[in-house]
């Protein structure tokens, strides 16, 4: 079924939570956009909340949930959530990924990494796989060239094949060990940290992402929306948004935010 136009999205005030992946949703053309970033404290100052569901590294996460206007960061495809809460100058953080991290679960994932490297010359390790906990990030398009998002595919069936699980993003193939992801620890937080159980609040949350590894959000959350960036995504996936915005990338976002806030 083909995602509906935005303004087919109902605005209500029951909607509480913006959920919302960060490459090329939030960002545009690889850096934070101004006029996102105003839309999300604009979001915030109307006393709703907002929570980035990121393929992004832990160290990255910690600077999120510090320094940006949100209620939470899950990090990791889910791997875990942090929260800042200013008043009390304390920064909760709960892991969710198994195996724990360490130098055990390194090795495991250097081994999977000497294979890729191998079997796909062009791939290489993302920049940022140095400041990650439990997972492996292969970057096919944010700082390398001559990779397919065909080829992205290839890498993350190879990587399923080793006992991993493997999600494709706008910008990386992420890979781990252990079976959560973006919807299963968003489900966990939602109840955990909310109160909110997605199944009876549904109408209460709406997710925006862009990419196959947003498609278990897509699934399990009724108000999905894709930036128009989704699009070549979308005959590969079992379970689109349910609504698309006009524009692509950020400004995909800034339309969300002003038609959910209208
Ligand atoms: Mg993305």
């Amino acid at each position: 079924m083909s995602p509906l136009a935005l303004h087919e999205l109902e605005p209500s005030s029951a909607i509480r939570l913006l959920l919302f992946d960060v490459d090329d949703t939030f960002t545009q053309h690889a850096q934070i956009d101004a006029q996102a970033l105003h839309a999300l404290w604009r979001w915030r100052e109307a006393g709703r909340m907002a929570v980035a569901v990121t393929g992004r590294p832990a160290g990255w996460c910690d600077h999120f949930a510090r320094m940006w206007p949100l209620d939470g960061v899950i990090g990791e495809n889910g791997a875990f959530w942090f929260r800042h809460h200013p008043a009390t100058r304390h920064m909760e953080r709960q892991y969710i990924g198994q195996p724990e991290p360490g130098s055990a679960l390194q090795m495991r994932l250097k081994a999977a990494q000497d294979l890729i490297l191998a079997e796909f010359p062009h791939a290489r390790i993302s920049q940022d796989q140095a400041f990650r906990l439990y997972d492996l990030a292969i970057d096919f398009c944010e700082d390398v060239q001559g990779l397919t998002l065909d080829d992205a595919h290839r890498i993350a069936q190879r990587l399923r094949e080793l006992g991993m699980t493997a999600k494709v993003s706008s910008i990386h193939v992420n890979a781990w060990f252990g079976d959560h992801d973006k919807c299963t620890t968003s489900r966990r937080y939602l109840q955990d940290c909310h109160g909110l159980d997605l199944a009876q609040q549904a109408s209460s949350v709406v997710y925006v992402g862009d990419s196959p590894n947003d498609e278990p959000m897509f699934q399990a959350f009724p108000l999905s929306v894709g930036v128009a960036n989704v699009e070549p995504h979308l005959p590969r996936m079992a379970h689109p948004p349910r609504f698309i915005t006009p524009s692509a990338q950020a400004q995909g976002f800034v339309e969300l935010v002003n038609q959910l806030l209208r």
